[in-house]
């Protein structure tokens, strides 16, 4: 453990950063927690905003930007949200003049695949899809053991494979490619190896219907208040 300082914008109170304040008015950054990025790293920070300077990075980021306030609308009872994400990414993809979409997807929602296919093709777009199985390597490659097949040391079983899954929507020059269902560490990996732009519309959660964020909000109840304890407690009630 050292003293120093970290960023800790998820336990900051004062979130100066975007203030309630008038389009004129300039925020006072003086307020800040002494564990604020703008503190902190203020070169940083100030190197980083110049990428925006890019022309190209400024017209995505201005484009994503239109997409945000695209999906809300001001209606006599207050902000209201409009849209999906699967529809935010159609949408976003159109703005950006995007035609070649790559989905790299885990073989256990093929349908959903299926699916995205069909939505994406309906609204134009030419999609490339590969599976997390494809190249038919086996768990072996890696050092699985045979008793550390899903199905049991007698079965064959492919390693999920998101190396070859980048190369090949690499090597198809897709526009932008699109995660879905893929598993904790293979999802990490594809972004290491993925060398176009990226996008998520669904991560892996085999419990919550991927979504992750469903055992999250119930993590202060008694059905997975086992998040909140602390480790030795949670391997108490193991
Ligand atoms: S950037 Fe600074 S002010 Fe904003 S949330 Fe993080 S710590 Fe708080």
């Amino acid at each position: 453990m050292t003293d120093a300082l970290h960023p800790m914008c998820a336990k900051c109170a004062k979130v100066v950063c975007s203030p309630a304040i008038g389009i004129d008015e300039a925020p006072t950054l003086d307020e800040a927690p002494s564990f604020c990025p703008m503190r902190l790293f203020p070169e940083l920070v100030d190197r980083a905003v110049s990428e925006y300077d890019k022309p190209a990075v400024k017209e995505f980021a201005r484009l994503a930007s239109i997409q945000e306030f695209e999906c809300y609308e001001r209606t006599d009872e207050g902000m209201r949200t409009k849209i999906p994400r699967i529809e935010e990414l159609t949408q976003f993809a159109s703005k950006c003049g995007y035609k070649r979409l790559g989905m790299a997807f885990c073989l256990g929602l093929r349908k959903e695949a299926q699916m995205l296919t069909d939505v994406l093709e309906s609204k134009g777009f030419e999609v490339i899809s590969v599976s997390c199985k494809a190249g038919a390597t086996p768990k072996q490659r890696i050092g699985i053991k045979p008793e550390q097949h899903i199905v049991g040391p007698e079965t064959w079983e492919s390693l999920c494979n998101p190396i070859v899954q980048a190369e090949v929507l690499n090597s198809e020059q897709v526009d932008l490619a699109i995660m879905l269902g893929l598993c904790i560490g293979h999802d990490t990996l594809f972004i290491k190896y993925c060398r176009v732009p990226m996008t998520v519309l669904a991560v892996k959660d085999r419990v919550t219907g991927h979504n992750p964020l469903a055992a999250l909000y119930l993590s202060k109840s008694p059905y997975y208040g086992r998040l909140s304890a602390k480790r030795s407690e949670a391997q108490g009630a193991n």
